[in-house]
């Protein structure tokens, strides 16, 4: 799909203004024009569609404040301005997983410069995803590597245009410093860090990283605690994907292990198997509905996700966009 067309109904300027911001994204306005998404991201001006949807998101995700959590005597979670950051400490050094939007980086590196004096050696993206790389160039300038899948990298490198918001290649400096494919390890601070690529989910460049020792599990946006998650199909997410990718984790963890979310409240095994099963569940039922032959507004009016929408609508996709993605990669 040719995400720089805009829909027949509706140009990107006019969905911006009708939905406030981000939820303008061509994809979008071609799935259904009209309808809303990312309410919690709505701009303050209702009705004014910000000059540049990017800087926009970016101010108001980073405006967010940061939450701390301990999750081990030398891993932090951050929580806040663009999803989960998660911060192993020791002699070895500072090894940071996502890094938040680029205006909450000087809050990140003062949190970072609080937990001791060593160095920040590693940062460790997700996904390509900005609001877990966009600090990548200041990771760098403060001296740290960048690991990432090799998918990460390759995304990092086009232009895409993503929800209303355009991104350009990314400069050499924000680039990963060194990629894998399948599996890598790292023994550090005490801790085997594990990682593996996960099968196209949420996007095509997805991982995982497990810290064995301390029983944690961040799982990156394969995981939305308590929300409808986002899949972008446009860089190889899938509906399918995002339910396998839950499915394996469940079967990696046990009902001890503390499972950081991509975005949502920290998770355990019952918080991600209700989200796998809730996925499951709309995912067959909109695989039933188009098998009989209905379009996409057919299926979004049928809505076969009522009786989740009070307490999983509420989050980044509203549940008719939601819907309409699903539909549109089964
Ligand atoms: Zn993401």
């Amino acid at each position: 799909m040719d995400l720089r067309n805009t829909s027949r109904l509706t140009t990107r300027r006019e969905m911006l203004r009708m939905t406030g911001g981000i939820a303008g994204g061509a994809l979008m306005a071609r799935l259904f024009p009209g309808a809303l998404l990312a309410r919690p991201l709505a701009y303050p001006q209702q009705g004014t569609a910000p000059a540049d949807p990017l800087a926009a998101t970016r101010a108001q995700m980073g405006a967010t404040p940061m939450e701390t959590i301990k999750l081990a005597d030398n891993i932090t979670m951050l929580s806040g301005p663009g999803g989960n950051v998660v911060v192993l400490t020791g002699p070895d050094g500072k090894i940071v997983v996502d890094s938040f939007v680029q205006p909450a980086w000087t809050k990140l590196k003062q949190s970072l410069d609080g937990m001791g004096n060593g160095p920040i050696k590693l940062l460790i993206d997700t996904h390509w995803h900005f609001d877990h790389t966009d600090n990548n160039a200041n990771f760098r300038a403060a001296g740290a590597q960048i690991l990432a899948h090799e998918n990460t990298k390759k995304r990092l490198s086009e232009a895409h245009d993503l929800l209303g918001m355009h991104f350009s290649p990314s400069p050499a400096n924000a680039l990963p410093t060194e990629t894998f494919t399948a599996t890598h390890k790292l023994t550090v601070n005490g801790e085997n860090l594990s990682m593996a690529y996960v099968p196209p989910a949420h996007t095509d460049t997805d991982i995982y990283i497990q810290y064995p020792r301390a029983n944690v599990l961040h799982m990156g946006d394969t995981f939305f605690n308590g929300s409808y998650p986002f899949i972008d199909a446009g860089t190889g997410g899938s509906i399918h994907g995002m339910i396998n990718a839950a499915t394996k984790s469940i079967g990696m963890v046990d009902a001890r292990t503390k499972i950081v979310p991509g975005h949502g409240p920290l998770g355990d095994r019952a918080s991600l198997t209700k989200y796998r099963d809730v996925l499951v569940t709309v995912r067959d039922r909109v695989q039933t509905l188009k098998s009989s032959g209905k379009k996409v507004e057919e299926v979004v009016a049928a809505k076969p996700t009522a009786e989740f929408d009070k307490a999983w609508g509420g989050g980044f996709m509203a549940p008719d966009v939601f819907v309409g993605i699903v539909y549109s990669t089964l």
